[in-house]
């Protein structure tokens, strides 16, 4: 069901956190998703009758967070189903996660092989009760049973010992991997530091941060700051990690107190509540926070076989938490941040996945044959265009290692079979080496669409938006594959109906090191100082990226520069983040993609300042009617320079760095003349650029649009490269 309303902004905001308070009884929601739109005038209410899309591209329901009605049951000594782990009725329970083909029966389901017990099956055919044809029904007499397992995979309790033995494992600094909804989790106590850094060795996961599970929203207010929004997102269906703010001032009650390295220099952590009867059992035994990251090495999906599991994890994990219902696809936690208000969704998974993306009346009508699209290559996800649905598969990942890219495949085949299509036109990024684009070509898939990577992430921001042409689409993330060869990353676009051009992008300058340089923010720190001094930059050994290097890495350096040799040119924003980030000493060396760029946003933490350093537009004349504009950094590079001199502080150049780059997107915007503004790419993660960014362009009157639904980042890719591919059916 589709809801459209009109109002002011604070009635809306109210409306969403009302619907599920003031909803009739015996009415569900079962999963809820919420765009903000354009108004479009309505003067009445009005009731309008369904569109049936028809075909086998009716919904498959994601997993939903089990429903206050089965969680009083799990917990009622009385009920048949006490203290059952796998309890789920028609409002809750797995679906996405355990359906094998359409229609969604139970014979189609990772629950066939279990026969429903008479009063089961009495439920089932009642249409009268809540379990009315909930394919997933089950009891503690029919259904799915817990065993935990040793490191080795020996059973050592069953169904009634399981879950007290696990809870004391944990309580006792034990990791714990538990059989989830969508795969497997990792689980230790958030409170004991020998219990994290163990964790970390064992998944060889330095500083990045953790997940986290709490037992209630009461215990999460107890550490983070929650929003009446924030709090919707925690307790919804979707039930995703939800980053929030750490309270510092709050009294730290110590059965909640979480120690740092659970997520080191960083000032927010991911929250999630129990998502499934499980969950909910093992909280409200062990009643303080978890760490609860994916079952997984670093690059692999997450698990979803306890066999696969014991192998993969069994270094890591003292104990395996599992059961007898088969995952049939991985589904991670989704993740989402609230930006100016509204919901960011920042992975695309569980709770949201497969619901669809619905094209705009225009974009459906050229729609006739089937559309795959297969991504990027980092946080790759796929998606498939059925008539008006664009269905967007769960998060994959970054397809580096051998179990990824056969993820990857497998994710494909289980899209076409469990939507029925055959696809007739796959589109691709257009780096010709991205192993999903290697894959399109030998897919058989009859006609090739190449999307350049910029290009599909603006595209996809409008698509979820339903903004249509024209507009002017900024484009800033780390890396994508430009049509000229270089490396782009600071774009912008002028969107028209027929042609997409490139009207400017970030000053380019030498990566040396290429790839190398994606993990020292150093690199492109001395490739903005050479583009500008040459030589005598490596002279200025005063400077935090020249300080600390030894002499042979800087003269290796000086020669790659030199001759050209591995330093691609590049205009990408995200380097430039680096770039800064290695200037003011934030951060050298990276241990997880992103980490230089979000320490630098996390610096300017309670800078207050309008004061920006200036980002000159130039002419660098590559156009003949109408000069494509470049964004030189060098006056900022200078003022950064001069501030250091000066011992301005960190957050301070943090702030006119994020600032310098707003009043660029509003100086081009005024140059463009183009009302709407279309913000996408992982730099828009960042919550100060993008409400900086937003403000700014608000006050001078244009109507800026960002990413809710689908990521900002490479995770939003493929919902552009389908409209992409759309419109060259025009
Ligand atoms: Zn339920
Ligand atoms: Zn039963
Ligand atoms: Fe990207």
């Amino acid at each position: 069901m589709f809801i459209e309303i009109e109002g002011a902004c604070e009635q809306l905001e109210n409306f969403l956190i009302r619907l599920n308070a003031e909803k009739p009884p015996r009415c569900s929601i079962q999963s809820l998703e919420s765009t903000w739109l354009d108004a479009a005038g309505y003067k009445n209410f009005e009731i309008r009758p369904s569109e049936s899309s028809g075909g086998k591209s009716t919904l498959v329901l994601p997993d939903i967070a089990t429903c206050p009605d089965c969680l009083r049951e799990i917990f009622d000594p009385k009920n048949r189903r006490h203290l059952y782990p796998f309890t789920n009725c028609t409002n809750c329970g797995p679906r996405f996660s355990i359906v094998e083909l359409l229609p969604y029966d139970r014979a189609s389901t990772a629950m066939k092989k279990f026969a429903m017990c008479p009063q089961c099956q009495t439920e089932y055919d009642d249409p009268r009760d809540r379990r009315f044809h909930a394919q997933p029904n089950a009891c503690p007499d029919c259904g799915p049973q817990l065993q935990l397992w040793s490191a080795t995979g020996e059973a050592i309790f069953g169904p009634n010992g399981s879950i007290p033995a696990a809870v004391s494992a944990i309580r006792r600094g034990k990791i714990v991997a538990v059989k989830g909804v969508g795969g497997f989790h990792l689980l230790a106590d958030a409170r004991n530091e020998n219990a994290i850094q163990l964790l970390r060795e064992r998944k060889h996961r330095e500083e990045k941060p953790f997940a986290l599970m709490f037992p209630s929203l009461e215990s999460v207010k107890a550490v983070c700051e929650v929003s009446p929004l924030e709090e919707r997102l925690l307790c919804s269906p979707e039930a995703p990690i939800v980053l929030l703010r750490q309270n510092k001032l709050a009294i730290r009650d110590p059965e909640f107190a979480i120690v740092t390295s659970v997520a080191p220099g960083n000032p927010n952590l991911g929250v999630m509540l129990p998502s499934n009867p499980l969950y909910h059992l093992l909280m409200a035994g062990l009643k303080f926070p978890v760490v609860a990251t994916s079952g997984n090495l670093s690059d692999e999906p997450v698990y979803t076989d306890e066999r696969e599991a014991l192998e993969r994890l069994g270094g890591i994990a003292d104990l395996f938490l599992v059961h007898n219902r088969p995952i049939v696809r991985h589904v991670d936690d989704s993740i989402v941040r609230v930006v100016l208000d509204r919901e960011m969704v920042l992975r695309r998974a569980r709770g949201f996945a497969p619901l669809p993306v619905t094209l705009d009346s225009q974009l459906a009508a050229l729609n006739s044959r089937p559309i795959l699209a297969v991504g990027a290559h980092l946080k790759n996800s796929v998606a498939l265009a059925v008539g008006k649905n664009i269905f967007i598969s769960q998060h994959i990942g970054d397809l580096e290692t051998e179990p990824a890219n056969n993820a990857f495949r497998r994710v494909i085949a289980d899209f076409v079979k469990l939507y029925d299509a055959k696809p007739q036109i796959v589109a691709t990024d257009l780096h010709p080496d991205y192993l999903s684009t290697k894959f399109a070509g030998e897919s058989g898939i009859p006609k090739q669409i190449s999307v350049q990577h910029h290009i599909a992430h603006v595209l996809s921001c409008m698509a979820e938006n339903e903004v249509v042409p024209p507009a002017l689409g900024v484009s800033w993330d780390g890396t994508g594959y430009g049509t000229d060869g270089t490396i782009w990353g600071g774009e912008f676009f002028q969107i028209a109906d027929m042609h997409i051009e490139r009207i400017a992008h970030l000053r380019p300058f030498w990566l040396p090191g290429g790839d190398k340089a994606v993990r020292e923010p150093r690199r492109p720190a001395i490739g903005l100082l050479y583009e500008l001094f040459g030589d005598a930059a490596f002279e200025m050994s005063h400077l935090p990226p020249l300080r600390d290097i030894s002499p042979i890495e800087s003269s290796a350096l000086k020669g790659m520069l030199h001759r050209k040799l591995n330093s691609p040119r590049t205009s990408s924003m995200g380097r430039l983040f680096d770039a800064v980030a290695s200037l003011v000493n934030v951060r050298q060396q990276m241990r997880f993609e992103g980490q230089a760029a979000m320490e630098l946003e996390f610096s300017l933490d309670g800078i207050e300042t309008d004061e920006a350093y200036e980002l000159r537009i130039a002419d660098c004349g590559l156009r003949i009617e109408k000069p494509e504009m470049s964004l030189d950094w060098e006056p900022m590079l200078k003022s950064i320079l001069a501030d250091l001199d000066d011992c301005i502080s960190v957050g301070k150049i943090s702030a006119k760095f994020h600032n310098a780059l707003a009043e660029a997107v509003v100086a081009v915007a005024k140059i463009v003349q183009e009302p709407r503004v279309v913000l996408s790419g992982g730099c828009f993660q960042n919550r100060y650029l993008t409400e900086r960014v937003v403000q700014r362009l608000r006050e001078e009157n244009f109507q800026p649009y960002w990413h809710q639904r689908v990521p900002p980042n490479d995770g939003g890719i493929a919902l552009g490269q389908v409209v992409a591919a759309l419109r060259e059916q025009a």
